[in-house]
């Protein structure tokens, strides 16, 4: 393989900007697909990629591609997610590039992650093609757009191009200039091997499928291959290209994106981030790695049927492999029974590891309140870090409590200001700041405690600002707080499951909201059910859930059999999904009803 036939890109942008649907016509244009095999935003292979419209995972594909010149190359496509909760994704597909197409929506203009992923980009020392997608919609203004990149961005006006990923205008053009401005891998085939991961997936019959970037060297099927990281060896067993489906090929050589397969079963093995070389003939030391993400979200997954406590296991350790994010280890509630305190990276990261364990792998859970890492002083000056409201200490023994802040840079149009400000304050802001970085939008800077982030934030802000609204954040350091342990008890038993971590100024409010849907989505009992919050002894708030008569159809008229019947069914099904506490039975949906806030 010639290197320079080959370029590896990505495509970067602000989320719903048309990554996913450019890509789609660049794989056209490729003629990778006939249009009978063809489906809207092919690369997103995941179900809930595709019902919610976003890219989670970044998927990689080769696209044969004859240029003006005669000449045929290689483009090595590798799509990202956009989502701030993403990111570690992006960086780790860009540091496999050497270029980046930085798509820029025709009506939006720039936006918070726009900015994000070219910084990620300029860190990796990639070349940068800024693209104006949509221009199509009667609402673009590629002019302003232009503007907006070369004097914002400081990227050079040269380069940019204007395209229509919905109806493919300028998509020709585009190819073009990735073959024109992109430079061609560096690397030598004939050095030992040196290839690094930069994904891994698992595949129940060929076992893990890892995404490499030949940096140096070849591999090839019958190689013995070493980790480096762990010193573990496996034999190739075929090595090939992405295209729709993988595509076996006798070799990869420097300068190429592919998969190796090595029957790996253990999902341990294959670290993105790793180096693999050969057994026989060594590179002398590994590439650099990725920076390691750290989960700042946790909260604890049980299952509902407490025999699927092994299938969840097996389900996390497969879900890790292709989410090197998702931390997890062993816990038990009182409550639910055994099950596992996650991390993840955010609150949407969190959804959708829920959302793939109940759907890939048919597994029901409940999920406690999720909590941010506090730090505890204790008296004996020691130090405690705490994600998990089971592990609070000894309130008397507490000397000190600190909680992570991040830095919030938002976008909005103008005329959201006011309700960006009130949203901000209403979850504890601080040092807000503001600047026009074009007329008519404003990008407010403010300091927030991440466990005010990690509810509902980005859910509010789209909703208060039509949608227009867009935020990133960074961490910033541990500050001090008045926090406190809130319990929810039902007939006077603390639910352990519904303990959670709250400042004190939300703690009666968030206490209330727990009673008032716990009160909600506890069905009726043959008994009085009284639901409390309390701090310590302190009871803070209270309902009650009346007793029922015993009958459960006496309250349907009339001697319609079938609305009796369909009534049983409903809670003879419902009955399936509760977990009893005390002598109280407690549907799923309680459990999720107190997560979700308002
Ligand atoms: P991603 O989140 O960056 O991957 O964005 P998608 O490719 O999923 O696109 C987001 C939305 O914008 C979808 O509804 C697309 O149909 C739409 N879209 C993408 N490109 C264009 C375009 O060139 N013109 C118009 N009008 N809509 C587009
Ligand atoms: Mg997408």
């Amino acid at each position: 393989m010639k290197m320079d036939t080959i370029r590896n890109f990505s495509i970067i942008a602000h989320i719903d900007h048309g990554k996913s649907t450019l890509a789609d016509r660049m794989i056209q244009l490729c003629n990778l697909v006939t249009e009978r095999e063809f489906k809207d935003q092919i690369l997103d292979n995941m179900d809930i990629e595709r019902e919610r419209g976003i890219t989670i995972k970044s998927q990689t594909i080769c696209l044969p591609y004859t240029a003006k010149d005669g000449t045929t190359y290689s483009l090595n496509l590798v799509d990202t997610p956009g989502h701030v909760d993403f990111s570690y994704e992006v960086s780790r597909a860009l540091a496999s590039c050497e270029g980046a197409l930085l798509i820029v929506d025709a009506a939006q203009g720039v936006e918070a992650q726009t900015l994000a992923n070219l910084y990620l980009a300029m860190e990796n020392d990639l070349v940068v093609i800024p693209v104006i997608n949509k221009i199509d919609l009667p609402s673009a203004e590629p002019e302003r757009v232009s503007l907006q990149i070369e004097e914002d961005l400081g990227l050079d006006a040269e380069l940019i191009r204007r395209c229509s990923a919905k109806n493919g205008t300028g998509v020709a053009e585009i190819l073009e200039a990735i073959v024109e401005h992109l430079p061609p891998p560096q690397g030598d085939p004939a050095k030992p091997l040196q290839a690094r991961i930069f994904d891994a997936t698992y595949d129940s019959y060929r076992g893990t499928v890892i995404s490499c970037r030949i940096i140096n060297g070849s591999v090839k099927p019958g190689d013995q291959i070493i980790f480096m990281s762990t010193g573990a060896v496996h034999r190739v067993e075929e090595v090939g290209l992405f295209r729709l489906k993988k595509e076996p090929s006798k070799y990869l050589s420097a300068g190429q994106v592919g998969y190796i397969l090595a029957g790996i079963k253990s999902v341990g093995d294959a670290k993105p981030g790793d180096t693999i070389t050969l057994k026989d003939a060594p590179c002398s030391s590994p590439l650099s790695g990725f920076r390691e993400v750290l989960p700042v979200v946790f909260s604890s997954l049980y299952p509902i049927a407490a025999d699927d406590y092994e299938d969840l296991a097996s389900a996390l350790e497969k879900l890790q492999l292709n989410d090197a994010a998702l931390s997890f280890q062993k816990d038990s509630s009182a409550a639910l029974g055994f099950g596992f305190r996650c991390g993840f990276l955010g609150l949407l990261h969190l959804e959708v590891v829920q959302e793939r364990l109940e759907r890939e792998f048919d597994i029901s859970l409940i999920l406690t309140v999720p909590s941010v890492r506090y730090r505890f002083m204790l008296t004996d000056d020691s130090e405690l870090m705490v994600d998990n409201p089971a592990h609070f200490p000894d309130p008397s023994k507490i000397s000190l409590i600190e909680e992570p802040y991040i830095r919030a840079s938002i976008l909005i149009p103008e005329r959201y200001m006011g309700v960006v400000m009130t949203l901000c304050m209403e979850r504890r802001g601080e040092n807000t700041k503001y600047h026009y970085p074009t007329p008519g939008r404003i990008e407010f800077t403010c300091e927030l405690p991440l466990a005010e982030v990690i509810y509902d934030f980005y859910d509010r802000l789209k909703s208060i600002t039509q949608g227009y609204g867009s935020f990133d954040y960074e961490m910033l350091e541990y500050r001090p707080s008045d926090l406190v342990k809130l319990d929810i008890l039902v007939n006077g038993e603390v639910v352990d499951a519904l303990s959670q971590l709250v400042h004190r100024s939300n703690a009666r409010a968030r206490g209330l909201g727990a009673c008032e849907q716990l009160k909600e989505e506890i069905p009726r009992q043959l008994f009085k059910i009284a639901i409390q919050a309390a701090i310590g002894n302190n009871i803070i708030a209270r309902t009650n859930v009346s007793a029922l008569r015993k009958d459960v159809t006496a309250k349907c008229y009339g001697g319609d059999i079938t609305r009796k019947r369909k009534l049983l069914e409903k809670q003879k099904a419902g009955k399936k999904r509760m977990k009893t506490v005390g002598n109280v039975d407690i549907p799923q949906s309680a459990f999720l009803a107190v997560l979700k806030r308002d």
